[in-house]
């Protein structure tokens, strides 16, 4: 038997609810396979931890995570404390001290579930995005200086390095060969961007060499929402900088129908570390507690973890039990339906149990 050990962290507002809904399905597919365990220890960090201890996470928490195989992760953010202090003090740390570099984001339109674009449904609409997770815009380089006066300034400074864009590179070909389309676009801003994105692109011809049978294109960034937006047949992986693919992203996730069908995974994709799964919606406390937190995201980053820890089956099993589910129906408010997480959650655990999954 195969046991991978999971730090569950549901922290703050629906997350502990779509976690508990994740780990139910997880469960479900551990009695139905027979062949893997997950030992899942739960952490109780977030924005509660930090108004009892001032600390979103103890001081030795990157440590404490380190032995496990991956971690499985709600969500951040709480009305009475500030954003930089949930984000900086939990999230972030998670995915640097671990150089979680690569931000992996799937985006299907399920059945069952109306994409916003007239005419586009299932089989139409089917894409990773890999987000560069590590430097670009969002480095954290620059500061302010005159402060109040009318010369303030303020600079916020993008870091391209040849080590990172190459890694990311590498990831985004060698999944895109492992698709069956090997199709993928490199989104870029070459034109008025004229030192770290000129780079990017030239990285990019490089490594592209390393992948004959990958099919490859460069868009600049502003033409890519148009292209998403009215030919998203036409794309399958996608690659961008940091900010460029936080945007892109969002637009795929409202385009695929909601926010919480959309999810995530930070990889390291050389293994050194553990890699966190996690759903791309926040802690939404304008519906925390009402029991309606669509748990879809949330069970296919469980997905995303299992195929990580080598359960390609399980994984399978899982995504085909929750399109088995939004096909017959049972969907959360937030995409057109009228049941609870736990109707969503029950109906793709017998799925999971089902003969015919
Ligand atoms: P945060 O600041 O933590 O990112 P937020 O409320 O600004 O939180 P999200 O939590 O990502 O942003 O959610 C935006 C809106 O989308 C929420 O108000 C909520 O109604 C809806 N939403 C997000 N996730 C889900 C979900 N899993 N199920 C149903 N609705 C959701």
């Amino acid at each position: 038997m195969r046991t991978h050990k999971i730090a569950a962290i549901p922290a703050d507002g629906i997350g502990p609810e779509v976690i508990a809904a994740g780990l139910q399905a997880l469960e479900a597919l551990q009695q139905r396979s027979g062949d893997f365990s997950l030992s899942v220890q739960e952490f109780d960090w977030g924005s509660d931890y930090y108004k009892k201890h001032g600390r979103m996470m103890p001081e030795d928490g990157i440590q404490q995570l380190k032995p496990f195989d991956a971690i499985f992760f709600g969500a951040v953010g709480a009305p009475d404390v500030p954003d930089h202090i949930t984000l900086w003090g939990l999230r972030l740390p998670i995915c640097q001290g671990f150089d979680q570099y690569a931000n992996v984001r799937p985006t299907r339109i399920l059945p069952g579930i109306a994409s916003p674009l007239a005419g586009v449904g299932p089989g139409d609409l089917d894409w990773v995005i890999v987000r560069e997770n590590s430097e670009g815009e969002y480095s954290g380089h620059g500061g302010r200086a005159h402060r109040g006066l009318p010369e303030e300034v303020g600079t916020e400074v993008a870091i391209f390095t040849r080590v990172g864009v190459t890694r990311i590179m590498r990831y985004a070909f060698r999944l895109a060969q492992s698709r069956p389309r090997k199709l993928l676009t490199v989104v870029t801003k070459s034109n008025a961007q004229r030192h770290g994105m000129v780079m990017w692109d030239e990285i990019a011809a490089e490594v592209a060499a390393e992948f004959p049978d990958v099919t490859w294109d460069k868009m600049l960034v502003d033409a890519m929402t148009v292209r998403m937006t009215l030919k998203p047949q036409s794309l399958d992986t996608i690659v961008a900088t940091n900010l460029h693919a936080d945007i892109l992203s969002d637009l795929a996730g409202a385009l695929a129908g909601s926010l919480g069908v959309a999810p995530t995974a930070n990889i390291d994709p050389e293994r050194r570390y553990p890699s966190m799964f996690e759903p791309i919606h926040g802690s939404a406390f304008d519906i925390t507690g009402k029991g309606i937190a669509n748990p879809v995201a949330t069970f296919w980053t469980a997905a995303q973890m299992l195929d990580h820890l080598g359960e390609a089956s399980a994984a399978t099993r899982l995504m085909r039990a929750v399109e088995a589910v939004t096909a017959d129906g049972v969907l959360t408010p937030d995409v057109g339906g009228r049941a609870t997480t736990e109707e969503v959650t029950r109906a793709v655990c017998e799925a999971i149990r089902g003969s015919n999954i």
